[in-house]
């Protein structure tokens, strides 16, 4: 069995959801996960964010909007009016739903409950399309079987186990429909698995049910070896490790969330990235296979912030360092790249919510300086140590170029630069000619 997870631009029209429902239908047993329509958790953010203000007037106009889009929508997917009937019924009690969170308190609570719904309406449509024409599906309820445990991080035991529970309960089809993102914490409430995690809900799943391959469904050719809103000469990387895929992801190729490649790759399932536009491309292969003496690409990560203290007294202490950490991690700040020397550490971020108290926490033990509009560029592919040149030639590319951190050795798998983002569209090019021989 597969795991096929559909984005929210691949399901964001009718058109789109009629594409998706001819490249499913191909009599192979899979589980469809399907995130929101494209702009709709957005828009579920906007009307929370007002009835958390108690604005209730702009929330009730933003979700009218919203509402008559989907009529819209409805209209253009389904040929008879039965369908169009049964389908409005369902989205409109829906937003009748929400609609009832503008009369009563609103806490964080309410606001899950609230974002949870794009992902139901999206998969009630798309099942409804199903139906009508004529290819059987059975709807999963991802509440039923997607949990968190008390940490927060998804409970992989309760999932297995439910998941087969519901399939059987549910029935037996080639084509189960799902929801990404949603799940309920450990108190029973609705929750969701933070934004963009319907990757992560694929992942999950495809551990769950040892799924033969996950793939990732959007709107590009796979993974290219360099961002190709920055530079023009681009190609598709076919094969890439967990690994790399993993440092590729968090140092920002919007491929997929950074999250989605630890099940996946501790149930040894391989993820294919495919493109709904160009469903026959042969897409990205993500495995456990490294491939070796390889630069695969080159990601990068924007407004990032470099922060570094100085103590010649106090850096060679022990526990220097984990008081420095400590800071950061009372502000829920996670550190990207960390550079040490005899006396000082730099510290990249990219959250700078809490910049300030953070700064005035560090000053207490050293001088402290902070450098921002920065970004991170990240060069994946098999860089051990024992492949002698390899981090040269990318520390090559820089030589016209400011840097202001360097690391490597971290993994087997990167070398990271802090530069700034003015240089990015330099820095990417030069990259490409020197790692790639693309002028
Ligand atoms: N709909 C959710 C979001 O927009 C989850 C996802 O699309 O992956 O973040
Ligand atoms: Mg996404």
């Amino acid at each position: 069995m597969k795991v096929l997870k559909f984005g929210g631009t691949s399901v964001g029209s009718a058109a789109r959801m009629k594409e998706v429902a001819k490249l499913i239908n191909d009599n192979t047993p899979k589980i469809v996960v399907l995130s929101a329509m494209s702009g709709t958790t957005n828009t579920l953010v906007e009307i929370s964010d007002y009835l958390h203000k108690k604005n209730t007037s702009a929330a009730s106009d933003v979700i009218n909007t919203l509402a008559g889009k989907y009529k819209k929508h409805i209209d253009e997917l389904y040929s008879t009016q039965e369908y169009k009937d049964k389908a409005w019924e369902i989205v409109n009690g829906i937003f009748d739903y929400i609609r009832n969170f503008t009369k009563d308190m609103f806490t964080l609570f309410e606001e899950k409950i609230i974002l949870a719904q794009g992902e139901l309406i999206s998969t009630n449509m798309f099942n409804l399309y199903l139906q009508e024409s004529g290819i059987k599906s059975i709807l999963l309820p991802a509440l039923e079987y997607m949990r968190t445990d008390k940490d927060s991080e998804p409970d992989c035991v309760f999932i297995r186990e439910n998941l087969k529970r519901v399939m059987d309960e549910y029935g037996k089809a080639d084509i189960y429909i799902t929801q990404g993102y949603i799940c309920k914490n450990i108190y029973g409430e609705i929750d969701n698995l933070q934004r963009g995690g319907s990757d992560y809900s694929a992942s999950l799943i495809g551990a769950a049910i040892n799924a033969d391959e996950i793939q990732i469904w959007t709107d590009i050719d796979g993974l290219h070896n360099n961002d190709p809103r920055v530079v023009d000469k681009t190609f598709p990387v076919r094969n890439l490790s967990f690994d790399e895929a993993a440092e590729l992801a968090y140092f920002g190729a919007k491929i997929l969330h950074p999250t989605c490649v630890q099940p996946a790759k501790s149930a040894n399932i391989p993820v294919r990235l495919l493109n709904t536009m160009e469903p026959e491309a042969p897409g990205t292969l993500i495995s456990n296979e490294t491939e070796k003496n390889k630069i695969k690409a080159i990601a990068v990560k924007d407004n990032i912030t470099a922060i570094k203290i100085k103590s010649s007294r106090m850096l060679l202490a022990h526990g220097f360092l984990r008081k420095i950490f400590e800071i950061f991690e009372s502000y829920h700040t996670s550190i990207d790249v960390v550079v040490t020397s005899e006396v000082g550490v730099s510290m990249s971020i990219d959250n700078t919510k809490n910049l300030d108290e953070i700064v005035s926490d560090l000053k207490k033990y050293g001088t402290v300086e902070v450098d921002s509009d920065l970004c991170t560029v990240c060069v994946v592919g098999d860089l051990d140590y024992a492949n002698v040149g390899f981090e040269a030639k990318a520390i090559d590319a820089m030589d016209d170029i400011q840097v202001r951190m360097i690391s490597y050795g971290g993994s087997r798998y990167n070398i990271t630069f802090l530069i700034k983002a003015e240089d990015k569209v330099k820095a990417l090019k030069n990259l490409n000619e020197k790692l790639f021989n693309i002028k």
